[in-house]
């Protein structure tokens, strides 16, 4: 582990620590839900509401998870490992308790009711097809003899499929799937595109209403995953099931989700449709997660509408001007509404100390130190804040004369990748990357005059790394 590696871990456990002092009041919501009416939303298909984890090892692997996904929908959960991801999809499954929180799957209080009962079915990163079965046996297993929930008058009954239905259901699935021909294949003696429809016809059978999808494509070569995303997206289109795919690559998300959910320790950081949340990025984390190469960033100072960067200045637009001004108050008022919020609960008065008052504590003590700190900078002229810009909102120029806000950079690295460059340079000791057009040569060492796209530009504030604009 070197030293920037060491850092980022020990920075991960504090938050993990600061995490964990919700674990008291989470047990304490699950006492209280347990004797609630649980009423399902309507307007979605499957609901998600406050959902916590917490391991019997006291690991909060989840935090207040909350997500509605429309009937059709293809959501794609992202994250470093570690972040939460398969815990979520496990919960949703049936794979794994819900410590607080409440799960509704098409109008059904969901917590209680046994995987089989859910009407969801899992795909896994193997596809973990039998090798020795034929394709039509392998769809066929997991329904001969299994007892199954049908759904009879309204309620749902558990009873064993008969042959003609199994039958039944393999035809359709085979047709929907366009594998009629490859039924009495073995898996060995099909691609591996042809293995993951296979692997979605079981979950198809199983009348799944929603295919939970954990890293399918994750042992693949890279040529082939490519392929597969796609394929994948046809897939939905043509099922129009509901899926929730997991995956800790990018541009997976990216390319097939309808909405992406990005998570980061447990927490939500954002959900959004790709462009949502490429062009506006939550906080720093989905900046710099989203999209690649990644965002550059660099401390600046901001003044009067303008921002300096080392040697360089530029003048925001009046509307951004606008945004950074409106930022610190509205910050101010938004956690002195929740402060105010947090002591109008009784919990607070809590004289004996018990943990979970002192957790209480914590959150209060927390959000007055944040007013504070937001209070001190808006009462600053000079304010630091967080700059951020794209690789692809940065060009190369060659009359500098005419910029008002160019950047003179020497070039560490240049990687060509066919159509486009990847120019790398340090600004104020920090790794800094342009991706540019290749119509001319790039060398280590030249002198370069790059401009930026100033409506493209990021901005975050210091204090908690959310998004200015
Ligand atoms: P991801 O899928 O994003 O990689 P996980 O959901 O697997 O993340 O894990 C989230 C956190 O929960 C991690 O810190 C992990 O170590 C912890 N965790 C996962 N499974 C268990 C378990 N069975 N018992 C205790 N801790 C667990």
């Amino acid at each position: 582990m070197n030293e920037k590696e060491k850092l980022e871990w020990q920075k991960e456990n504090e938050e993990r620590k600061k995490n964990n002092e919700n674990y008291f009041e989470v047990l304490s919501l699950a006492k209280k839900e347990q004797k609630q009416e649980h009423t399902a939303p309507t307007d979605c298909f499957l609901s998600c509401q406050h959902i916590n984890k917490i391991y019997s090892n006291r690991v909060q692997a989840v935090t207040d998870f909350s997500l509605d996904v429309k009937d059709g929908e293809f959501i794609v959960l992202v994250g470093p490992s570690g972040c939460g991801k398969s815990t979520t999809l496990r919960m949703i499954a049936g794979l794994e308790d819900i410590t607080s929180g409440d799960l509704y799957i098409d109008g059904k209080y969901a917590n209680k009711l046994e995987p089989k009962e859910r009407q969801v079915a899992m795909v896994f990163q193997s596809y973990a097809l039998y090798p020795h079965m034929s394709v039509y046996e392998n769809m066929a297993f997991g329904l001969k003899g299994s007892k199954e929930a049908v759904e009879v008058d309204g309620h749902i009954e558990m009873r064993r499929l008969t042959r003609e239905e199994i039958d039944g259901r393999i035809q359709a699935a085979a047709k929907a799937l366009q594998i009629t021909e490859y039924l009495n294949r073995k898996p060995t003696q099909l691609s591996g595109g042809q293995c993951q429809r296979v692997a979605l016809g079981r979950a198809y059978v199983r009348n799944a209403k929603v295919f939970l999808l954990d890293e399918p494509l994750s042992n693949l070569d890279a040529k082939l995953r490519i392929q597969m995303r796609s394929e994948l997206v046809r897939l939905h289109d043509d099922l129009k099931n509901t899926m929730i795919y997991v995956t800790h690559d990018q541009t997976e998300a990216m390319t097939m989700a309808d909405r992406i959910v990005i998570l980061k320790l447990g927490k939500i950081q954002q959900i959004g449709t790709p462009i949502e949340v490429y062009d506006h990025p939550a906080n720093l984390f989905v900046a710099t997660f989203i999209g690649s190469p990644t965002t550059n960033v660099i401390e600046a100072l901001y003044r009067n509408g303008k921002i300096s960067l080392g040697d360089s200045q530029i003048t925001l637009s009046p509307e951004q001007q606008e945004k950074i001004e409106a930022f610190y108050p509205a910050e101010i008022e938004a956690h002195k509404a929740h402060l105010a919020k947090l002591e109008a609960e009784p919990r607070y008065k809590d004289k004996k100390q018990t943990k979970l008052a002192k957790s209480y504590q914590k959150e209060l003590v927390r959000e007055k130190e944040l007013i504070q700190a937001f209070e001190t900078l808006n009462n600053k002229d000079e304010k630091p804040i967080l700059f951020g810009i794209r690789p692809e909102n940065l060009s190369s120029v060659s009359d500098s004369k005419r910029l008002s806000d160019p950047l003179k950079v020497k070039i560490e690295a240049a990687e060509l990748l066919g159509a486009d460059y990847y120019l790398h340079f340090s600004l104020q000791e920090k790794d800094w990357c342009a991706k540019v057009p290749a119509d001319r040569l790039y060398h280590i060492g030249d002198e370069v005059v790059l401009k930026m796209d100033l409506e493209k530009i990021h901005l975050f504030d210091t204090i908690t790394e959310k998004s200015i604009f």
